[in-house]
């Protein structure tokens, strides 16, 4: 099939995670003119890394795998910048019947030296207007104008607004425009993740770099130092299963911090004196979706993100992708 170029548009993007940043990325090479619209101070979203004091701990996806081929070539390109790298990790299961050592079957990547650096690089010429939460959507003469948080009303005026953003944070966005886009976001109940971060001043006598762990209230454990590029000090990230997570989403940081160390001091066999820990309030779909990135092209509204395609990283680059190539077919 044959296309035409289409007209520049200006483009509005909520959200520097993968997806929006992979989106806006395709678009600019389309020649449209994209300004993205990010709530915190960085890019990656849910690809983080948190510092703290000389430790740095993956508080959010622990590591991707490719299998695309467009997502393989991105994630050759970000190796040869130095922005990921194979994190070849001594893994491990845990269960009824202990610890079992699991060979590696897939490769599994990681930003370097960061979980963020893949979204940085990226961004790399994007233009981003960082600490801006869009709260309100405004449909004027054909076109959008975008209301947030922090800044009131933005003064540009776009043909086309985009959300890359958890199902329930794009929810209230979409609602007063689309009924048809609302229920799509209704129907993607994501669900939310405790996370603990430990700081140990000596390595800790297990002999793995990350767990599978199929029993009581954590699922994933990992040497968070393991991986390429990190500092040197020992750090750990343990994850609590989405069941133990949300029954405990209510609690505050300080309220879920004791039970946290007494599932990692019995899960490992460490106390943790000096630890970090955080709620994802919108960690990953309860329920498995792949219906794809949506597009209203009377509206010139669109969605996508991890949670319309794949659940997890090289879903949300993927979504970005296609929804970029559904508005070249509809331009
Ligand atoms: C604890 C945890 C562990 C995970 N482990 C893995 C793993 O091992 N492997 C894997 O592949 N995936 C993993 N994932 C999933 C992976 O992180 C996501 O699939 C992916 O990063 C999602 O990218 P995204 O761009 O779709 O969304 P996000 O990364 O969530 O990006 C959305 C962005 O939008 C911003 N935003 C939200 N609302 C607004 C608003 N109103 N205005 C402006 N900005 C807004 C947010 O700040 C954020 O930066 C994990 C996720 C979590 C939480």
């Amino acid at each position: 099939m044959h296309h035409v170029m289409s007209q520049p548009r200006s483009i509005a993007m909520i959200g520097a995670g993968l997806a929006g940043l992979s989106c806006a990325q395709a678009l600019t090479a389309q020649g449209h003119h994209v300004q993205i619209f990010e709530k915190s101070r960085g890019v990656g979203g849910r690809m983080s890394t948190r510092s703290f004091e000389d430790w740095a701990c993956d508080h959010g996806a622990q590591y991707f795998t490719a299998t695309d081929p467009a997502f393989k070539l991105q994630v050759e390109r970000w190796q040869s910048v130095g922005a990921a790298a194979l994190w070849d990790a001594k893994m491990t299961s845990f269960d009824a019947e202990g610890w079992q050592t699991i060979k590696p079957s897939v490769g599994r990547f990681v930003g370097t030296p960061s979980m963020t650096s893949p979204g940085k690089q990226l961004a790399k010429d994007l233009t981003i207007h960082f600490s801006t939460t869009i709260d309100q959507l405004l449909r004027e003469g054909g076109g959008w104008t975008l209301h947030s948080k922090e800044h009131g009303l933005n003064a540009s005026r776009f043909d086309t607004v985009l959300l890359a953003i958890p199902s329930k944070q794009a929810e209230v966005l979409v609602q007063p425009h689309s009924q048809v886009l609302y229920q799509y976001c209704q129907d993607a109940v994501m669900l939310p993740n405790w996370t603990l971060m430990v700081y140990a001043k000596a390595p800790l006598p297990l002999d793995f770099d990350a767990a599978f762990i199929n029993q009581g209230m954590y699922s994933w454990l990992a040497r968070s130092s393991s991986k390429p590029m990190r500092p040197q000090a020992e750090a750990w990230v343990a994850q609590a299963t989405s069941e133990w997570s949300s029954a405990h989403e209510h609690l505050t940081k300080d309220e879920a911090a004791p039970l946290l160390v007494d599932g990692f001091e019995a899960l490992t066999g460490y106390r943790p004196e000096l630890f970090q820990n955080h709620l994802w309030r919108f960690a990953r779909l309860a329920q498995p979706n792949d219906t794809g990135p949506q597009f209203d092209p009377t509206l010139q509204l669109g969605l996508c993100g991890d949670w319309t395609t794949g659940q997890k990283v090289e879903g949300a680059w993927l979504s970005g992708q296609e929804l970029a190539r559904i508005l070249f077919i509809h331009a």
